[in-house]
């Protein structure tokens, strides 16, 4: 189905980001129901996609694996016998998000693993 466009009438004062008069640049999400926003500059319309951007929400799986990573990096605290990660060395703060990280993966790949039919 092709989006539909809605007709963009004389440009709006001002820039959505800087209230300088907009230039031509626009955005209107297709399926959005809100009017188009205009912006003075291609910078002022990045700045606005950046703030706009939708957060991605996690799947089921993925915040299950993200509890896990952290279950992974909180034992190693554990080990460490800290909680304030400002007093982890350089060597501890990388050691910390290695294992968040690969805690997260392994989660995944479990999950996927217990999901492939064959
Ligand atoms: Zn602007």
């Amino acid at each position: 189905m092709k989006p539909v466009r809605r007709p963009v009438e004389s440009p709006p004062y001002p820039c959505a980001v800087c209230s300088r008069a907009s230039a031509g640049f626009a955005f209107s999400a297709p399926q959005a129901q809100v009017p188009p926003v205009f912006f003075c500059s291609m910078h002022c319309s990045e700045v606005w996609m950046v703030a706009h951007r939708r957060k991605i929400e996690l799947t089921r799986d993925e915040a299950t694996a993200a509890l896990a990573g952290g279950k992974a990096a909180g034992a190693f605290l554990d080990q460490l016998g800290r909680t304030d990660l400002g007093q982890l060395s350089r060597v501890e703060w990388a050691e910390f998000c290695e294992r968040l990280t690969r805690g997260y993966i392994e989660a995944l790949q479990r999950q996927a693993d217990a999901q492939v039919p064959f």
